[in-house]
């Protein structure tokens, strides 16, 4: 049975007038899940009782089961099961500006970056819009706080599931749904480019972030196998028609790969390759993983890329550090839990 927390607010207003019922229900519903947080049709007082019963017969009001979670004084992470028995994870971090939640679009990933924990369980399935927003709404209520801004980059690749990605964009930003505002929701992708062009036409003001990891054909393709499907010419074009289109600056993403990606030249590329977009570089101190042989660069290789960049006036930051010593690397959990 499908979960009410799948539907959208213009889905739920078509549902009450496919059975016959003014669309103003909507709103007294996602009230109820969303203001109140009631976690039973039964507290839909003010709905008619053969209403309910109708709405009990076409949907479910399930919350997802947290089954472990990882605590260190800035970082939460959860570990999921799904009703079907799968598991995805959540982080959760204490900014100065809030909380921000990176949840998991996917179980598994079918990408297959290299350095990446998440890749190597491949794809299993797509998360639909509820188990994305059950992510959040199950942490709001574990932490009894909100969440100030989510990011969508736990395990999957958001625009290989892109329909419902949207949709759980929508019912969060929704101003009934969690009113998180667009401007304070990013998704990542490794570039999956005829989906970075459907997502230039969209109204919402979502931040944009690519994994870019490689500023050369030659480097990314060794990393990150999408690149022989989408090389660099083809991403960047696709980037520069989205700020064109949208007005909005765009996040790389750069991991820092010992001897792989991290040299001067590596950072001279990188600049050309950028210039004059509007964008800014967060380089990515990498998480090491037992499993992969991948090395994090060392401090001074960081901060040598890092100046190169910042010296050419392109915005440059080195990303903080969360939860490396509570397994918090994308995917790491599930990992753990799936080769138990
Ligand atoms: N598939 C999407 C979102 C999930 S991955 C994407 O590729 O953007 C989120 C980010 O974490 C990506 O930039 C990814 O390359 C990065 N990442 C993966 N494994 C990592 C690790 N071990 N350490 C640091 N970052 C990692």
């Amino acid at each position: 049975m499908e979960s009410i927390y799948n539907k959208s607010f213009s889905d739920l207003e078509e549902y009450f007038e496919s059975i016959g019922e003014k669309k103003y229900k909507a709103s007294q519903v996602y009230e109820w899940l969303y203001g109140k947080r009631v976690e039973s049709f039964d507290e839909f007082t003010n709905v008619k009782k053969d209403v309910v019963a109708k709405i009990k017969e076409d949907f479910s009001i399930n919350r997802l089961v947290i089954e472990q979670v990882e605590k260190d004084v800035e970082v939460h992470k959860y570990l999921f099961e799904l009703p079907d028995g799968n598991h995805i994870e959540a982080v959760l971090m204490m900014h100065d500006y809030g909380k921000s939640l990176c949840i998991s679009s996917q179980v598994g990933c079918n990408m297959g970056c290299k350095f990446c924990e998440s890749g190597r369980l491949k794809k299993v399935r797509n998360l639909d819009a509820s188990e994305m927003v059950l992510q959040v709404l199950q942490i709001e209520k574990e932490i009894n706080d909100r969440i100030s801004h989510i990011v969508i980059m736990g395990i999957g690749e958001p625009f290989d599931n892109y329909d419902n990605v949207i949709k759980f964009v929508e019912i969060v930003n929704h101003a009934k749904g969690l009113q998180i505002g667009s401007r304070h929701i990013t998704i990542s992708t490794c570039g999956l480019v005829p989906k970075i062009k459907e997502f230039s036409s969209l109204p919402y003001q979502v931040n944009l972030a690519i994994s870019l990891h490689a500023a050369t054909n030659e480097v990314r393709n060794k990393i990150m196998p999408i690149n022989k499907v989408y090389p660099i010419e083809t991403l960047i074009e696709s980037i520069k028609e989205y700020i064109n289109k949208t007005n909005r600056r765009v996040t790389f993403e750069y991991i820092m790969l010992e001897g792989i990606n991290d040299s001067k030249e590596d950072a001279i590329n990188l600049c050309n390759l950028l210039k004059g977009i509007n964008c800014y570089v967060n380089i990515i101190p990498y998480n090491e993983t037992n499993n992969i042989g991948f090395k994090r660069s060392k401090k001074d290789t960081i901060l040598q890329f890092y100046d190169i960049i910042k010296r050419r006036n392109i915005q440059v930051t080195i990303r903080r550090e969360f939860g490396s010593n509570i397994s918090a690397a994308c995917g790491q959990l599930r990992a753990k839990k799936e080769s138990e």
